[in-house]
C-alpha cells in the first residue's frame, strides 16, 4: 500500500495538498506546528493510491509519497 509522509513542521497551511488530491485522504489538523500553522495530514491514508500529486503541489516540500518500496520527495532543498 502507499505511504504518504508529511513533515508537519515544513508546512505553512495553505491546503493546497488537500484540494490536490483525488482521494481525500488529507485534511488540515486543528493542532498548529511550530511556525503557528494548521498543517496538513493523512486522515484516510488506506485509500492512497500512489499517484504523488500531493507531493508534486506542495511548494514547501512538505510531502514524501512511498509506492512499492520506491520513495519519491521532489524538489529536494
Ligand atoms: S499520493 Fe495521491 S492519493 Fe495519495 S495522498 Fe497524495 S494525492 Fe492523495
Ligand atoms: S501543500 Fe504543503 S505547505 Fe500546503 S498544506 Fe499541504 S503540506 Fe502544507
Amino acid at each position: 500500500m502507499p505511504r504518504v509522509t508529511i513533515e508537519k513542521d515544513r508546512c505553512k497551511g495553505c491546503s493546497l495538498c488537500v484540494e490536490a488530491c483525488p482521494q481525500q485522504v488529507l485534511e488540515m489538523s486543528l493542532d498548529i506546528n511550530v511556525k503557528g500553522y494548521f498543517y496538513a495530514r493523512p486522515v484516510r491514508a488506506h485509500h492512497c493510491i500512489g499517484c504523488r500529486v500531493c507531493a508534486i503541489t506542495c511548494p514547501d516540500v512538505a510531502i514524501e509519497v512511498a509506492v512499492h518500496g520506491t520513495l519519491y520527495h521532489y524538489f529536494d532543498y
